[in-house]
């Protein structure tokens, strides 16, 4: 694809849109005398409007994730830049997008909420994904292929010259949901993007970074379609205290934590695997199992019992008696084996 094709796919009135402009966009300083913005002038340390552009966080994130600011995006969890692509590709009513089935819920819910129609595709019984199935699903109305890799609810990666492919056989954006890629054994394909205008990945700072509280994900894409989320997005979707508290929380490297919950997971799902009512554990590259036991309401009841809450993914297409569980501490990790190996 190439950038004029991506431009064809924008809703025409956001490829008309005059995005709202802040006056303090015209002062590059930080010590003016600020009369512009009906601010409170004492300090409380929180009466300034957050940079809307999140200068200097974007710039640290360019260090750690290798590619230039013009690249990312920030978005109040990786929820908002799952919005941004319906607002900014999709036309109510007319439009569709598919996804792969099972996944993220949130795709799903944006998509009704912009009343455009999504397609799934159902997985393979081993959640691998058939391409050929997949692009069979999209039409002229096809605006966006939602792929989550680890995919969540069934923890596998799909590999790399795989989505490379479907990025470049579609005529549609291809996003690709990368929330659980610091667990993973298969890289980040996040620099294709600067090759391939009709790629967009997320990564998130809720999971193995640990601030699933301060609501803060990433897009990487052509700068292109990062200039066109920029423009839509409140002007300060990202908070001063989250902009300043991330930027203190990024300077702490998680390698060590990730290896920990990677160590954990070999050893849990290890012990899964010979306990009465498993009977599958799923392979997983991501911080959680997806498991199939043999009464999966009973079983996650009697773990409720216990204080011990996992999430019942059985009804949810493929995962029949399957329950997703992530991996904790190991004192928490332990009291959930112990009570699964206790159930009857
Ligand atoms: C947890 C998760 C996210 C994270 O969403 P945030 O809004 O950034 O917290 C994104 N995608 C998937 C597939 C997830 O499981």
């Amino acid at each position: 694809m190439t950038r004029d094709d991506v431009r064809a796919l924008l809703r025409p009135n956001i490829a008309r849109l005059t995005p709202y402009s802040t006056a303090r966009d015209d002062y590059k300083g930080s010590l003016g005398v600020f009369l512009d913005a009906n601010e409170s002038p004492y300090p409380t340390g929180f009466n300034r409007y957050p940079d809307p552009h999140q200068k200097v966080l974007k710039s640290r994130l360019s260090e750690i994730k290798g590619l230039p600011v013009e690249n990312i995006f920030i978005g109040n969890g990786s929820d908002e830049a799952i919005d941004m692509v319906f607002r900014v590709f999709c036309n109510p009513g007319v439009d569709n997008v598919v996804a792969i089935a099972p996944s993220y819920g949130m795709y799903s819910v944006c998509a009704a909420i912009n009343d455009i129609a999504l397609r799934e595709v159902l997985l393979e019984e081993d959640f691998s994904l058939d391409t050929d199935k997949l692009l069979r699903a999209c039409d002229e109305h096809t605006k966006a292929i939602f792929l989550c890799s680890p995919n969540n609810p069934s923890g596998n990666a799909f590999p790399r010259e795989q989505l490379i492919e479907i990025v470049r056989r579609s005529g549609a954006m291809v996003i690709v949901d990368e929330a659980y890629v610091d667990f993973s054994e298969i890289p980040s394909i996040r620099k294709e993007v600067l090759s391939e205008p009709n790629l967009i990945v997320y990564q998130t700072l809720s999971k193995a970074w640990g601030m699933a509280g301060l609501r803060l994900g990433l897009a990487f894409a052509d700068e292109e379609v990062i200039a066109r989320f920029s423009q839509v997005k409140y002007p300060y979707n990202i908070s001063a205290l989250t902009q300043k508290t991330v930027l203190e929380a990024l300077q702490k490297p998680i390698d060590a934590q990730v290896k920990e919950i990677v160590t954990e997971r070999a050893r849990v799902a290890k012990a899964l695997e010979g306990m009465p009512c498993v009977k599958n554990v799923y392979p997983s590259q991501a911080n959680f199992l997806l498991v199939k036991v043999s009464d999966a309401d009973a079983l996650y009841d009697a773990l409720v019992k216990e204080g011990v809450i996992v999430r019942n993914r059985s009804r949810v297409p493929l995962c029949k008696q399957c329950l997703r569980i992530t991996i904790g501490l190991k004192e928490e990790n332990e009291k959930m084996l112990a009570t699964v190996k206790s159930f009857k």
